[in-house]
């Protein structure tokens, strides 16, 4: 361990899932190995997620002592999470969060997570698929070009399809088809709980499909992407060809491809996961902050679980244009001196996002200390970490660099040349 126990360097754990790029095209491997010079990349692996964080199944590691974060905190949860995080989440070894990185080369499961209330529920009558009573907001940051599923569709677009393509009209049916297309009211003022009834229903319909009676409408869908492509668009037809490759005739084709919204990120640019709003990630490598939960609600894209009746029952129904599904960045008060920040703040007390910023720009930044724990990785390009005002706590830090930050002190980040970008992204939990 470092001379200085508040700033240290840490190694994340990378996880191997079949969705994940392959190889050293991974960013979860390039970072693994810059963090970790002494793993070894096999090119025939997928590196899909790179952890951070306490959770006991993928450790991560100081790399003097070879102990786990978890267990550093254990032995002084005081210094380390601070009394006022220790007494808002009772515990005093882990953190509020997990942040990680992920390389996504294939789509992951369509799935939503419940609200606090409902973890709860679901956990004490099916502990064996929801294994702890917490919910799980999740907020992803992109770093390169993303794509995703996340909420429904606005309700026009949904009942174009429903008019126009014939495999999703006859799978729904004639007469909720109809009551969809007679019963939603556009203008979202009027009666939204109307809309949203309907909304469910033909969802629903759709869930309650079996997959065996999925498969000759959902292989009749990807023909027509072929012989009408102009009933879908461009961008549609593009989707529903690559997904069919990933997932051959899966029900995803319909409740992902057809009802949710296609979104796209731009590295920088960020969304907010709400509870009970269903999503999948897509393709593209993101920085994810998520609640420390396991629990999800599975629809489609997957081999494992799906609880149907759960996710019917309980989805928000919420259905929104893809732009209002992204969330702002905000200025950043507490820094000053040279680099530009941007603040993720989502609407739950478990973790905010900082990304801090030095594009050709050199000097120094000043971070006031956070009331809470933090973890740090650098993104891109090379600088310096140290605590405010003590030289000798200095750490050189380049992409792929993992540090935790103790609360309460402040640091400094520092660019020393004008040609080399230095940008990170710090997750942190505040009480
Ligand atoms: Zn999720």
């Amino acid at each position: 361990m470092s001379s200085n126990d508040k700033l240290f360097r840490i190694v994340g754990g990378a996880q191997n899932y079949d969705w994940g790029k392959l190889g050293s095209n991974s960013t979860v491997a390039k970072f693994a190995k810059l963090n970790d010079p002494s793993l070894t990349i096999d090119e025939s692996k997928p590196y899909a997620e790179l952890w951070m964080g306490t959770h006991p199944s993928v450790p991560t590691i100081e790399p003097t002592s070879k102990k786990s974060l978890r267990s550093l905190i254990s032995e002084d949860p005081s210094k380390l999470l601070g009394d006022e995080i220790i007494k808002k989440f009772n515990s005093k070894e882990e953190l509020p969060f997990l942040f990680k990185v992920l390389s996504i080369e294939k789509v992951l499961s369509i799935q939503a997570h419940p609200d606090k209330a409902l973890g709860a529920q679901l956990h004490k009558l099916d502990p064996k698929h929801y294994p702890d009573n917490n919910h799980k907001p999740e907020m992803a940051i992109a770093i390169t070009d993303f794509e995703g599923f996340c909420g429904f569709k606005p309700l026009n677009e949904i009942d174009y399809l429903l008019q126009n393509i014939p495999e999703f009209r006859s799978l729904i049916g004639e007469d909720i088809v109809s009551q969809f297309h007679d019963g939603i009211i556009l203008n979202p003022s009027d009666d939204v709980a109307t809309n949203k009834k309907l909304l469910q229903k033909v969802f629903s319909k759709l869930m309650n499909t079996s997959d065996d009676d999925i498969i000759p409408f959902a292989s009749g869908l990807v023909k027509r992407t072929i012989s009408e492509p102009k009933l879908f668009g461009d961008s549609l037809c593009e989707l529903i060809q690559r997904l069919n490759k990933q997932f051959e005739n899966d029900i995803g084709l319909f409740c992902g491809c057809l009802m949710l919204n296609h979104c796209h990120l731009k590295s920088g640019e960020a969304m907010f996961l709400q509870a009970k709003d269903p999503h999948a990630y897509i393709s593209g490598d993101i920085m994810e902050c998520m609640a420390a939960s396991d629990n999800v609600i599975r629809a489609g894209f997957t081999p494992k679980f799906k609880d149907v009746e759960v996710l019917v029952n309980n989805l928000t129904y919420s259905y929104n244009p893809v732009e209002e599904q992204k969330l702002k960045p905000d200025s950043f008060v507490r820094a000053s001196g040279s680099g530009t920040f941007n603040l993720y703040d989502p609407p739950i007390d478990e973790f905010s996002v900082l990304q801090s910023k030095f594009d050709n720009v050199s000097g120094t930044a000043t971070i006031k200390g956070l009331n809470g724990p933090s973890i740090l990785i650098v993104s891109d390009g090379e600088g310096k970490i140290r605590l405010k005002g003590d030289e000798s706590s200095t750490l050189s830090c380049s992409e792929g660099g993992i540090y935790f930050i103790a609360p309460y002190v402040d640091i400094e980040l520092i660019s020393e040349d004008v040609e080399t970008p230095f940008t990170s992204y710090r997750a942190y939990c505040e009480a």
